[in-house]
């Protein structure tokens, strides 16, 4: 927990873009310590590498793309979910193409393939980020809340009005098992929503290999859900993806409310703009980093 983590070895797959319909291949590769979560295009010349951090969030309509220059990858959020699950510090990405690919819509095989690629734990301290004020973020009946937490918890509302989906609330939190329980979440839609970006030349590689599909009155997958409650835990998937591009594991309580990538974002920015709304925290030693009491004292001394 302490310690940074990397892969112990570089591992690859292939597959589809959500977005192209284009195959691409993801090589996971270790990194020195200290230098984050990166991505690089290995299609392009020059090697340009780009840090995956929310001051590159290029764009969040329908994914998470990240940009450096005119250099893009996008549908990142899934993977970041993944690393960030199993606690990888410093990775690089690498992709032949301008998303990484979708798979099966959920991280279950991005996480299986960082486990295949064994971990590897580094010398240097990870570096946590504390809140330290409570911000809110609200858009009509939409709204982001982070507040100060002695652990990472996300508690996320949907509710949509059709009759697979309706209400529903999910809270992540240390006791939750995420690859059993949130990983193999897959990204969902409407049918009538995926005709019209096709016909705009947008989601072309979309199916129900890789989405859940709704019509107006259930799910067409001939396999049925994975869970009855799979939309909302896919959203705290999406969200830690998003979260995990403040580049530090972070120490907040967070409520979200029909909120998606934009609003998520924008909460991100929020708090490391705002003057005092987090610290950096550095463990010591693992009991500080298990001792709350012991942890908030700390982190008080930052701020
Ligand atoms: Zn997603």
């Amino acid at each position: 927990m302490k310690n940074q983590k990397t892969l112990k070895q570089a591992v690859s797959l292939s597959g589809i873009g959500l977005h192209s319909g284009k195959r691409v291949t993801l090589t996971l590769h270790p990194a020195r310590a200290n230098s984050g979560i990166r991505f690089v295009r290995t299609d392009l010349p020059g090697s340009v590498e780009i840090p995956a951090n929310v001051r590159n969030v290029h764009s969040t309509t329908l994914a998470t793309t990240l940009s450096s220059g005119d250099v893009k990858v996008s549908t990142v959020e899934h993977l970041m979910s993944a690393l960030w699950a199993l606690g990888i510090d410093n990775c690089l990405c690498a992709v032949d193409g301008e998303e990484v690919p979708i798979l099966d819509g959920s991280a279950a095989p991005f996480a299986q393939l960082i486990q295949k690629a064994g971990i590897k734990t580094q010398r240097s301290s990870r570096r946590f980020l504390v809140a330290q004020k409570t911000i809110e973020i609200r858009s009509g009946d939409k709204w982001a809340i982070l507040k100060p937490s002695r652990e990472f918890k996300i508690k996320y509302t949907i509710d949509f009005p059709h009759p697979v989906i309706g209400k529903q609330v999910f809270e992540f939190n240390s006791q939750t098992n995420f690859f059993k329980e949130i990983a193999p979440c897959r990204t969902f839609g409407f049918l009538k929503d995926v005709e019209r970006m096709q016909a705009m030349g947008l989601a072309l590689g979309g199916s129900l290999q890789n989405a859940v599909v709704l019509d107006d009155h259930s799910a067409l997958n001939p396999e049925g859900l994975r869970f009855e409650n799979e939309f909302v835990r896919h959203k705290i998937l999406d969200a830690i993806g998003d979260f995990s591009l403040i580049g530090y594991p972070i120490l907040a309580e967070i409520e979200l409310h029909r909120a998606g990538h934009e609003l998520q974002t924008k909460l991100v920015h929020e708090l490391l703009e705002q003057p005092g709304a987090f610290s950096i925290f550095v463990p010591e030693s693992e009991e500080e980093l298990e001792n709350p009491f012991c942890l908030a004292q700390t982190a008080s001394a930052f701020s």
